[in-house]
This record gives structure tokens, sequence and C-alpha cells, in this order.
């Protein structure tokens, strides 16, 4: 049985070739080519022996080399680009790539498919399959890395499919990894984990002391709607969730974003702007408004731009912080889930 070796450490993975009878510098070559020029092929590694690249080929894998490309979608406009990628156990997870007049950024997914359950979200539409491990959250961010090339992909969110809270330590590790020098080197001011509210998680957030964004999946502010769409709410109530969030901003000194799905009829009163500015005044908050995409499982419509627009001016004359978020990938369903939902559908 070969061994994987991506997403180890330095230190580990020389441990790994000296038990393979490999010279140390070995595993700073490889290291190297891996996590600083994204190849993942030990054939392509031009610096190592034939006799070198032979054993490591007989005794390692690498995962992104591993991975199968089910399905690869570029948005009309060229900008967003969603892979759906075959894991080693045959379950799929999606990873979206963005590219922003800032630069480049990947949306990763956490999980194999999702617990939570959210009405309008097609993530969760057969639950939780599995955790993704840290190396399998790496992979995604560094098979578009290598798709740029000599491009760097400069942000990460964690806002694909899966609750990141709820596999805390596998998330955490691999934000950590792409932080480190002899990686993507990426500033956790470039990094953001999204949750719909498990405030557990965002509490160790706050303990870890690193300036990662955070993002909470709000959605509602009425408290049977917010059950209705996101039953969380149930465990975590809204007010709850929105007080730990605001502890991690005054504990880091970062502002928290407030994701809200517009859906017609559902959350998108002037009412509802008015309640949301309620909670989120003198808060270090900002919202980012997103109109709903229409997920055909759930029946889920978007409001008119009218109605849109006037949820936003609420907010603003309550100075709020808020913005419609720019739509990217429509045309190739890049939101959550939605890729992996319709792909098992079987109508792609
Ligand atoms: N579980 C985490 C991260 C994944 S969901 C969380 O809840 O934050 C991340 C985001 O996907 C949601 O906040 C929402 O912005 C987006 N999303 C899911 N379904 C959507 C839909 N039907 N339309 C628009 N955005 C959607």
């Amino acid at each position: 049985m070969k061994k994987e070796i991506f997403g180890l450490t330095p230190e580990a993975l020389q441990q790994e070739f000296v038990a393979v009878g490999l010279k140390k510098f070995r595993a700073a070559q490889v290291y190297q080519w891996l996590y600083k020029k994204s190849v993942f092929k030990f054939a392509d590694m031009h610096n190592i022996s034939k006799a070198d690249i032979a054993v490591l080929e007989e005794n390692f894998t690498v995962l992104p080399a591993q991975i199968k490309i089910l399905t690869r979608w570029q948005s009309s406009d060229n900008l967003t680009e969603k892979l759906l990628l075959e894991l080693a156990d045959g379950n799929s997870v999606e990873t979206v790539l963005m590219h922003h007049d800032y630069g480049y950024s990947v949306c990763v997914s956490s999980q194999v498919g999702c617990a939570m359950g959210c009405a309008f979200c097609a993530s969760g539409l057969n639950g939780c399959v599995r955790n993704l491990t840290a190396a399998e959250i790496i992979m995604q961010v560094y098979l578009f890395n290598a798709m740029i090339a000599p491009q760097q992909v400069s942000r990460v969110v964690v806002m694909g499919s899966g609750e990141p809270m709820l596999n805390y330590d596998e998330v955490l590790g691999a934000l950590k990894f792409l932080h480190r020098e002899d990686t993507l080197f990426m500033s956790y001011r470039n990094m953001t984990v999204s949750t719909c509210g498990v405030i557990p998680g965002i509490e160790r957030l706050t303990q870890e002391a690193v300036p990662i964004n955070l993002a909470i999946s709000l959605h509602a502010v009425k408290n049977d709607v917010r059950t209705e769409l996101m039953p969380v709410n149930k465990g975590y109530p809204f007010p709850d969730v929105i007080a730990a969030a605001e502890k991690y901003a005054q504990a880091g000194g970062r502002q928290v974003t407030y994701e809200y799905i517009l859906i017609k009829d559902k959350n998108d009163t002037p009412e509802d702007a008015q309640l949301l500015s309620n909670y989120l005044k003198f808060k270090h908050a900002s919202v980012n408004l997103i109109p709903a995409n229409p997920v055909p499982e759930k029946g889920f419509e978007r409001p008119s731009a009218k109605r849109i627009e006037g949820f936003l001016r609420t907010l603003q004359k309550n100075k709020i912080n808020a913005t419609i978020r720019k739509e990217m990938g429509k045309d190739i369903n890049a939101a959550c889930g939605q890729l992996r939902a319709k792909f098992n559908r079987r109508d792609v």
C-alpha cells in the first residue's frame, strides 16, 4: 500500500523519505515542487534522479495527482470555474475558482455533503457523508493553483459544501498549512471561514487568535423564519450567534460578515431589513446580501430587483455597511452544493 504524502510537514516528509532509504535533501526538494511549484507528479520533478523517482513512485502517492476531475465548468464570462472532484473513496466534492480584479480566490468544501439541512441549500439534500481531511482541503486550492501558474491563489473562502465548524481541526489545519512561509504563505486576512452559527466553533476560533475572517450565514432575523430556513437555529439561536461573533470581532479587531440570502416573500420585507439593522447596529459587522440562486428542489425564488434595492437602502439608512454580492458563476450553478446535487441527479 502506497503512502499518501500530500499535506505533510517538511519534518514528517523527511521521516517518510528516510524510512524508504532516500536522502534527507530529497524531502526538501519534493516539498518545494509540491508547494512552491504546484507540480504533483514525481516524474516531472526535474532535479530528482531517475532512480529516486522510481523509489518515490513505488512508495508514495500525491493526492492532487490522484484526483479525478469529473466535470469542469467555466462561466460564460470566464471569471468563475468550477470543478467536481472524485475523491479516493468515490465521493465527490466541488470547488470553485473566482478571478477577481484583486486576484484569484478559491471556495473550498469542508465536508462531503452537509448535516445542517438548510432549506435553501443544495449541499445538505442528502445529509453529511463525511468530513474532508486537511489534505483534501489543501488539495482543492493547489489544483487550481497549478492551473493558473505562474499566478497564485491569493484568497481562500471556506464556503463550499459542508459546515466548517463541525470539521474544525481539519479546516484549521488546512488554513494553517496554507499560511506557512514554505507553502502559499497566504495571509490569514485573506482567508474566510463561513458558518451557519455553530457557536462552539466560533468560540474556538476566537481562542485561536489568528486574523481569519469570520462570516456568519444569518439569512433571517425572525426566530420562526430562521428555524424554518436553518434548523441549526434551534440549538444555537441567532442572537447568541451574533453575540459570539461580536466577541470574535472584538478580540481580533476584525469585522464579521453576515450573509443574508434574499428569498422572495420569506425574509425580504422592509420590516426584516429594519430588524436586521437593529440587531447589527453598533456591531463590527457588514452585511452581504445574496439574491437567492433558485434551487429547483426547494421552490425558492429570488425577490424583484426593486425589493432587493429597498432592502439595501433600509440597511444603509441605518448606517449598516452592506453590499449586494456580485454574482459570479450563476450560469454554472456555482452556489453551494448545486453542482454535486445536479451531478447526482445525472442530468448535467
Ligand atoms: N456551512 C457554512 C458554509 C457553506 S454555505 C455556512 O452555512 O456558512 C455558504 C454559503 O452558501 C451560504 O451562506 C450562502 O451564501 C451560500 N448558499 C447556499 N445555498 C444558496 C442558494 N440557494 N443561493 C445563494 N447562496 C447560497
